[in-house]
């Protein structure tokens, strides 16, 4: 191999248009090797391509240098070698313009990519959520109590000791105010520890004739086992007019349970005590599922506890500013976890509240 020095302007020339075909490989190299085009390796390469027209057209260039060379040839030669120059400068030019082409297109599709959505993969769905077993029972009960001419009050879960105890005749010294047994927050305030209080606020703010449930959250203190929580979900009704009996009651709640578990569903009302009402009754239906034969839902008894009832307590009534001379009324609470568990045969009550997603997807 001679020394550059000692090659003919002509051999020069050829010489620079190999280099550059060498040089511009590189710029073809992505697409060879069949890689994906990244945006940011096509940027750098149309930047590189720049150099390469500098190093290879600009004023410094060898091509330059041949040119001002020009003069230096013999002049039987000069015509034919300034040609030359030409044609290689033509060549180099058009190779380049051609390389930055397509360095250029290969940046814009690079950017097509990144912007662009593919529709053809499918999408993630959105999960829909879906109502809380509780959600759903509480809304079939609210359902039948409308129907009826009920309307659904809600009401504060904090309350002072007077809606808590005193409005409902639960007085100083009675075992349901034990902390023992009610969650107490500061002075004079508890969780409350029955929907009940809802009646007292429901009465102050409509009066008498009244007809309303309220389902809500209430609290004791238990531990928590698969039959208690401290945390659970009861449902107050109360109808206050004139004239009310307890055949109203045990009428209202057949009513209930017929449109609830099916009309040959029957009620067993058997006498207890509450303080807020006089006289009470505990409410028992006929098991759903086996109509009364005993079954495991309803340990053999052939019979369900909804809940307690009975006709409000003159006090209560008074509490509220309800004459009791004028209204008389009813009332029940029942549990509404109570009968979801039931429904649904849960072994374990707390199932209902651990939000466990494996649980609650089967409600769907
Ligand atoms: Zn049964």
């Amino acid at each position: 191999m001679h020394d550059e020095a000692q090659q003919s302007p002509a051999r020069q020339l050829e010489v620079v248009g190999e280099r550059l075909q060498e040089e511009l490989k590189r710029f073809s190299n992505i697409e060879a090797l069949g890689r994906a085009v990244d945006l940011a390796e096509a940027e750098n390469q149309l930047r590189d391509l720049k150099d390469v027209r500098t190093k290879f057209l600009g004023k410094k260039s060898e091509l330059a240098n041949l040119k001002k060379s020009i003069g230096r040839v013999a002049p039987e030669d000069r015509a034919s070698f300034g040609q030359l120059v030409q044609q290689t400068e033509a060549t180099i030019t058009a190779s380049i313009d051609e390389a930055e082409q397509s360095l250029k297109k290969r940046v814009e599709s690079a950017r097509t990519e990144r912007d662009s959505i593919d529709v053809t993969i499918p999408g993630r769905r959105p999960r829909p959520g879906h109502l809380h077993p509780i959600t759903l029972m509480r809304q079939r009960i609210d359902d039948i109590f409308v129907s009826l001419g009920y309307i659904v009050e809600d009401d504060r879960e904090i309350e002072t000791d007077f809606y808590n105890f005193d409005a409902l005749n639960i007085p100083e010294g009675h075992p349901a105010r034990d902390p023992q047994d009610t969650f107490y927050t500061t002075e004079g305030f508890a969780l409350r520890s029955q929907t009940s209080t809802v009646q007292i606020h429901a009465m102050q703010r409509r009066g008498a004739p009244v007809r309303m449930i309220a389902p809500g959250r209430v609290f004791r203190r238990d531990t928590p086992d698969p039959t208690h929580n401290p945390m659970f979900f009861q449902v107050e009704g109360l109808c206050v007019d004139r004239g009310i009996t307890m055949a109203h009651l045990k009428g209202t709640l057949t009513e209930f349970v017929h449109r609830l578990f099916g009309p040959d569903t029957k009620t067993r009302f058997r006498p207890s005590y509450f303080p807020f009402t006089e006289p009470s009754a505990e409410v028992d239906y006929s098991c759903f599922n086996c109509g009364g034969q005993g079954c495991r839902i309803c340990k053999h008894s052939g019979w369900i506890e909804l809940g307690g009832s009975g006709m409000v307590h003159p006090n209560v009534l008074r509490a509220a500013n309800v004459d009791p001379e004028e209204f008389t009324g009813f009332a029940f609470g029942l549990g509404i976890d109570r009968t979801c568990a039931r429904i649904y045969e849960l072994d374990d009550i707390r199932l209902l509240f651990e939000n466990d997603v494996r649980f609650l997807e089967q409600f769907r």
